[in-house]
């Protein structure tokens, strides 16, 4: 038996090195606020170092340039790259370009035919060369995907694609945009979809807009992390631009999701931790009504419980990564649901506190704290909005139970059985009891 929390020697150092490399190398250009091409300059040495390091694209198989690491590896490597909203992009695992790989790989390999598409886009994008968008949800079908509308229809060798989508995120900086269509509307509802590679500059493409929002209000247009409105107008693209297998569109995205939920929930371990050193901080700093902030017992309350929290979040989705690791996507998907769900509000109850203790100060713009708040609470709604996430981990918790007209617990029930079976002892009473029961 193995039941071990325990980091081997070898691979702690690659962590330690990666934790003071976000420290030293990308703390610091957080605070610029570079413009993009400026921002990409910046980054370029430091992505060339974690390629060095053998770290660059660590979710992914060594065959697709990754590390090969496994889940629960990942899941600490992650836990330090979270630290930075600028970190993932450093490593090579930013979404949505790490699910958009993983998604041309799985597809790569349920549809040898599409090798080629490893070539053309799957390789260009492990190495930052272009960018892509996952273009899914639309203004009337979000957490149900069954409700979607876009379709594509193969005529001759094309298929032609019209709708209209919302939220692709990173929509109008990309270079290729995958998109979700209904290409069977007469199959099963899980089986009506595909998902098909459009180049952004197909005839028909039309990036109405990058949508403001609580985190960027005024977005500067093509800027990456907007979040983009578009509009398909009988897009064209060739038959062979389909990722995978028709009608495989559904269960492509929850392979994709599966593990891309769990790298965000990673993520969150690391925002989570800076915030709540933030908290102490200023708890310790902050002399008012006669004490420092730490010896107040709210304060104290908030510090105990978002450790106690952290501490469960994280064990959750170490878990959930181990169970990943030994039993495959499929066997965690209840794990991973938890964890979505209580992940993010761990995130934002300790964001949350950390402001509060910081009082005036927690929402200005000279702490991260605000920016980290808006983020945090992005996390409740994409991939999968909270309530989803508990839908489903109920319903896969209660297949395991079924409908009794009396509780299995009803104690005279219980009693009337345990009468009949043990008929004999309580028949011949206290000859059979234990010393230690006769005298009670
Ligand atoms: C920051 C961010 C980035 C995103 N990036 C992308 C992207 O790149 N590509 C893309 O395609 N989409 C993206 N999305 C969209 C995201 O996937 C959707 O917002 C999400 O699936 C919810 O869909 P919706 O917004 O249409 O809300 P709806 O489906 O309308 O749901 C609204 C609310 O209804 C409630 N609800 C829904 N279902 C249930 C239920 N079964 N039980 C109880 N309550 C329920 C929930 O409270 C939910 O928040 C992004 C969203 C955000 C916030």
């Amino acid at each position: 038996m193995s039941w071990d929390f325990s980091t081997d020697s070898e691979y702690q150092e690659k962590l330690d090195w990666a934790e003071d490399f976000v420290r030293r190398e990308i703390f610091p250009l957080e605070a610029l606020e570079l413009p993009q091409q400026q921002l990409v300059e910046a980054i370029t040495p430091l992505q060339q170092e974690v390629k060095r390091q053998g770290l660059w694209a660590a979710h992914l198989p060594p065959e697709m340039g990754g590390g090969g690491f496994g889940q629960v590896r990942l899941g600490l490597l992650h836990e330090i790259i979270g630290m930075s909203s600028l970190a993932p992009v450093v490593f090579g695992n930013n979404a949505p370009d790490s699910g958009n790989a993983e998604l041309l790989a799985i597809g790569i390999e349920e549809n040898p035919e599409s090798a080629w598409q490893r070539e053309k886009w799957l390789e260009p994008l492990l190495d930052g060369r272009i960018r892509s968008a996952f273009s899914m949800t639309e203004p009337g079908a979000g957490a149900d995907p069954t409700l979607l509308t876009t379709t594509a229809e193969l005529i001759g060798d094309e298929w032609v694609i019209n709708g209209h989508k919302w939220f692709t995120s990173n929509g109008s900086a990309a270079d290729i945009l995958l998109v979700m269509a209904v290409t069977d509307p007469d199959a099963a509802p899980r089986n009506r979809m595909s998902i098909l590679v459009v180049p952004r500059d197909t005839p028909g493409v039309e990036i109405v807009r990058d949508i403001g929002t609580m985190q960027h209000p005024h977005p500067e247009f093509g800027r990456i992390g907007n979040h983009s409105e578009v509009v398909y107008r009988d897009v064209r693209v060739p038959r062979e631009n389909l990722i995978g297998l028709r009608g495989n569109g559904f269960l492509l995205a929850q392979k994709r999701l599966g593990p891309g939920r769990i790298h965000h929930c990673m993520r969150w371990l690391g925002q989570s931790r800076r915030a709540f050193d933030m908290l102490c901080e200023r708890s310790v700093s902050r002399y008012t009504h006669g004490s420092l902030l730490s010896e107040k017992q709210t304060v104290q309350n908030w510090i105990a419980d978002s450790m106690a929290e952290m501490g469960a979040a994280r064990l959750l989705t170490l878990h959930a990564a181990w169970k990943i690791d030994t039993q495959g996507v499929q066997a965690a998907l209840t794990d991973i649901a938890i964890i979505k769900f209580y992940g993010a509000q761990v995130l934002y109850n300790v964001i949350d506190r950390a402001i509060q203790v910081h009082g005036s100060l927690g929402v200005t713009t000279d702490l991260p704290l605000e920016a980290m708040y808006k983020e945090a609470r992005n996390a409740r709604i994409y991939d999968g909005p909270d309530e989803v996430h508990r839908q489903t981990v109920a319903r896969r918790v209660l297949r395991n139970y079924r409908s009794r007209e009396v509780p299995s617990e009803h104690l005279p029930t219980r009693r009337a059985e345990a009468v009949k079976r043990f008929a004999r002892l309580l028949e011949t009473g206290a000859d059979v009891l234990t010393p230690s029961v006769q005298e009670k």
